[in-house]
């Protein structure tokens, strides 16, 4: 069920050429209309590749994930959740979009949009770490993609610097969501009829990274959809501190650090976003601030939520 056999269909635009009439046609891709050139990265259990389309030249990334591996490492629930929550969020602002799948004997393909600056957690090491107005640039896009993802009811619950990668323009484009979490749509009274998820439904499942795994997981074995609120307060807190609030030696110290809020602001950290952190990270998930009360805060006094103009506009110098 994941593709067509080694091939995507795409609807192209053909001109006849004795009667000059547009057509459109239905052509199949294959990875063999991709040139592959450097490696981008490499994760737990994929390698992501860069490919040039022979035809456009357009560049894309590839995500190769070995069948053998997913089979062996029971991983093939994971992917079948990312391509499901990428398909579910295609065209979302600070989502990174997904263009086609394609299988061949060995492999599973994802075709990505190209994300040329890399990762943030590159974009805070290179800088060691970034000020108030930065801070607040890369913050409003990420706190405003996760309102996105949560309004259609997926949870990523592994947001961190290395998942969210940076555009041709310097944008927030989150991505590898093979551990989110796809909710059911709820009945909805909504006169809009909007779709409705219950973001509280508890969760058991231990996912995440340890840096930035929620406080909830840890002591109580469950998380919801705050999990992901969570970790942007320890985003935040790195973008200014230059390095995660909960940091140890091993994974076991961090979880002691994040089940204890056991974190410091180093010196000099804004107080405005000091404010804001720790509203943030707290214990009980019904006592951390909601998406809308993130938005509100004073730290995000001159950004418009509304109106869509934080996905435009230059980064900051
Ligand atoms: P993980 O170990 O975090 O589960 P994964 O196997 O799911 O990783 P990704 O996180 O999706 O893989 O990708 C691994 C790395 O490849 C990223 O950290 C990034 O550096 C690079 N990468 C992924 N997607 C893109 C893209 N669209 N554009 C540019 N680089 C990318």
């Amino acid at each position: 069920e994941w593709a067509e056999r080694g091939a995507a269909k795409i609807i192209k635009d053909v001109v006849d050429p004795t009667t000059g009439e547009l057509t459109k046609h239905v052509v199949k891709m294959g990875i063999k209309d991709f040139k592959f050139g450097e490696q981008l990265g490499d994760g737990s259990y994929s390698s992501v590749v860069l490919a040039t389309a022979r035809e456009s030249g357009k560049k894309y990334a590839v995500k190769v994930l070995s069948k053998e591996y997913l089979i062996r490492q029971k991983k093939v629930k994971y992917v079948t959740v990312e391509k499901l929550a990428l398909q579910k969020l295609n065209g979302t602002k600070g989502i990174i979009r997904l263009f086609f799948t394609f299988q061949d004997e060995a492999s599973l393909y994802f075709l990505l949009e190209y994300a040329p600056h890399g990762d943030f957690l590159g974009l805070i090491k290179k800088y060691g770490s970034l000020n108030e107005i930065c801070a607040r640039y890369y913050a409003s896009q990420i706190i405003d993609a996760v309102d996105s993802l949560h309004s259609i009811g997926i949870i990523h619950r592994d947001i961190k610097p290395e998942n969210i990668l940076l555009d041709k323009d310097m944008k927030v484009k989150l991505t590898d969501f093979g551990t989110a979490k796809i909710l059911p749509e709820q009945p909805s009274n909504a006169a809009d009829g909007k779709p409705c998820f219950d973001l509280y439904a508890k969760s058991k499942s231990f996912v995440g990274t340890a840096e930035y795994v929620s406080p909830e997981l840890l002591n109580d074995s469950y998380t919801d959809s705050r999990c992901d609120i969570w970790a942007f307060g320890c985003i935040l807190y790195q973008m200014l501190a230059g390095k995660p609030p909960f940091k140890a030696a091993n994974e076991y110290l961090t979880f002691q650090k994040v089940m204890k809020i056991q974190y410091a602001f180093t010196a000099g950290f804004p107080q405005i976003v000091k404010d804001l952190v720790k509203k943030l990270l707290v214990r009980d998930p019904n006592d951390r601030l909601a998406i809308e009360q993130i938005k509100a805060h004073v730290f995000f006094d001159k950004i418009n939520f509304e109106d869509g103009s934080v996905w435009d506009g230059d980064p900051p110098e």
